[in-house]
């Protein structure tokens, strides 16, 4: 074995694999250094999903021309002195490894001016070189302009994914620190967009509003806790604003967003018994402690960070979102219940029922033996895989939810919803399966206001949906204008509304990256579910025949594309044992 010494660029390129890993972290690094700098407005600029440029701008200190220079070294920074100091951070960055590791695998120009200095200078280095320093003109504060990333690091660019995933990693970033630091102002620009742009603000909720829309700020419960020199503060949704993911929940420990499984499960846990298994709530939380008691040394991108006193930490949080649940006060006013209104299960804006924990969706239960006995024969029935088809009688709807359906061999219950998704999503599928979605064009387009995250999400899957016959306009600043849709939901759609249907498909999309078949059937069945009739609404008669025919046409009417039963049967002869007829 021959043992050899890497050459400079080598380890330098080594060094900043580590810190640098995609187009995220060098925002993320930026912005952590503007932050450093004191700055009160950080603009983000990025070009073709990070690849192309980054450039984050703040006024915050700025630098000398010695301190630009030392800069760009690795192991030089101003934010501590001695290995002591680690103990100790109040800062975000503390390495001094940043910029260097930027420097090492782009071209950075940096252009500085200190509040007290006439004139700027300007830095400019390529893959590591330094090339000089010039003035150059500018107010105070600091640009930093990062191009052509790994450009020589092939095999590093190669892993990146497609740009507009490698955007949406950045838009979250600074969606995520947006809610770190209210106070500050942000904005973020990409591909000569604005995406977002909002004045710091002095209170958190305000800053909840700007990142998550006003209807998801007034539907938030505040969140107070302090033990001894540890303190939490920050908001949690109410339970029926819950999420399909945990990517709405931000920690923030002393200002630095982290992921920590124990805050989590502590998060998680509060919500047990609350939201069912695979809902998450929506949640800001900053939690406050002296430096000493937190390690930040411990990953390589500061993802992490460990508690000395975790124990405490937990306590802490756990008691204050207890108290937050149980007291249930949301800032703003829940909308009244609205009886002949429908509660869509995955929407964000839907009207809450009167007790979070009766589902609405719920009939009286059964008696235990007569589950059994129907379950029983339902597998029965399942395994002969004989269904007589036709010869079904809608008699009647029951609490605008159920349909009532005598069948040759007993009645059937069947949830008018699950039934009418099912059919709108097996025609959808094989009109999109077969040909192009038949798609109808708005005479008015629909417009439709979103979220800065979600916004930056639904523009970047524009052309996806126009697959799937949905022409959406991005009209900038959050706002969409749906101009087609698929001819055979676009009347109902129309009828329900589109935000909600938005911000069902933003979820969807946020939880895959790029499109696959998967997305698509999800897609799909989200357009289905949104337009179906809903439980709540009322159907004449001949409407509830036609959908139980149609229904029942299905080549396989049983099984409902979110896994939900979608029939209960009773059989005659249980009907005829129980009013001992036999
Ligand atoms: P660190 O943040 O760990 O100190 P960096 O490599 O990120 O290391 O930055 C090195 C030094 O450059 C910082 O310590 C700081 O003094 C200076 N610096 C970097 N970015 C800025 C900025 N936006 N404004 C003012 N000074 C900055
Ligand atoms: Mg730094």
């Amino acid at each position: 074995m021959v043992i050899r010494r890497l050459t400079q660029d080598c380890a330098r390129k080594i060094a900043a694999g580590e810190v640098i890993e995609r187009p995220v972290s060098v925002v993320k690094e930026l912005v952590e250094n503007a932050i450093d700098a004191g700055s009160d407005r950080i603009e983000v600029r990025i070009a073709d999903g990070g690849k192309g440029r980054i450039s984050v701008r703040d006024d915050g200190a700025g630098m000398d021309e010695q301190d630009l220079l030392l800069s760009v070294e690795r192991h030089a920074t101003s934010k501590i002195q001695r290995a002591e100091d680690l103990g100790s951070v109040a800062t975000l960055g503390f390495r001094g490894e940043a910029l260097a590791s930027i420097a090492a695998v782009s071209h950075l120009r940096i252009v500085t001016r200190p509040v007290d200095r006439e004139s700027a200078l300007a830095l400019t280095a390529h893959g590591g070189t330094v090339d000089g320093i010039e003035p150059a003109a500018r107010a105070y504060g600091t640009t930093v302009d990062v191009r052509d990333l790994f450009y020589n690091m092939p095999a590093r660019e190669a892993f990146l994914a497609s740009p507009r995933t490698e955007y949406l990693r950045i838009s979250r970033l600074v969606q995520t620190y947006a809610l770190a630091y209210p106070r500050l102002s942000w904005a973020l620009r990409h591909d000569e967009k604005d995406v977002f742009d909002t004045p710091g603000v002095d209170d958190l909720l305000d800053r909840i509003g700007q990142v998550y829309g006003t209807d998801i700020a007034r539907a938030m419960i505040p969140v107070e806790g302090v033990r001894g020199t540890h303190r939490i503060r920050g908001f949690i949704s109410h339970p029926e604003l819950k999420r399909g993911n945990r990517r709405d929940q931000l920690f923030a420990v002393n200002g630095r967003a982290i992921a920590d499984r124990g805050l989590s499960y502590i998060l998680a846990n509060a919500y047990r018994g609350i939201l069912r298994p695979g809902r998450y709530p929506i949640a800001v939380l900053h939690v406050e402690l002296p430096p000493g008691d937190v390690d930040v040394n411990v990953h390589p991108r500061k993802e992490e960070i460990r508690f000395a006193d975790s124990r405490s930490v937990f306590d802490t949080l756990s008691a204050a979102l207890q108290q937050a649940l149980a007291s249930r006060r949301v800032v703003g006013t829940i909308p009244p219940i609205d009886a002949t209104q429908t509660t869509s299960q995955r929407s964000t804006a839907a009207p809450y029922p009167a007790d979070p924990k009766q589902p609405t969706a719920v009939a009286e239960p059964l008696s235990l033996d007569l589950q059994r006995a129907v379950s029983q024969a339902n597998d029965e029935r399942e395994a002969e895989k004989v269904r007589v088809r036709g010869d079904l009688r809608v008699l009647g709807q029951a609490h605008s939810m159920y349909l009532v359906v005598e069948t040759p061999d007993g009645v059937d219950i069947l949830d008018q919803h699950i039934a009418h998704e099912r059919v709108l999503y097996e025609k959808l599928h094989n009109e999109f399966r077969t040909a192009a979605v038949v798609r109808q064009l708005f005479l008015l387009p629909v417009r439709v206001e979103l979220p800065f995250e979600a916004a930056a999400i639904l523009s970047a899957h524009l052309d996806d949906l126009s697959q799937l016959g949905i022409v959406i306009e991005d009209f900038g600043g959050g706002t969409f204008l749906f101009r087609e849709y698929p001819r055979m939901l676009a009347d109902a759609q129309a009828r329900q509304g589109f935000q909600e249907l938005t911000e069902a498909l933003v979820e969807t999309l946020s939880e895959h990256g790029d499109p696959t078949v998967e997305l698509v059937d999800r897609l799909l069945a989200e357009l289905a579910c949104a337009a179906a009739i809903k439980a709540g609404d009322r159907i004449p008669l001949a409407e509830a025949q036609a959908l139980v025919e149609q229904w029942i046409a299905l080549d396989d009417p049983y099984h409902c594309p979110h896994g939900r039963p979608i029939v209960f049967s009773i059989p005659r002869d249980e009907l005829d044992r129980r009013f001992q007829r036999k």
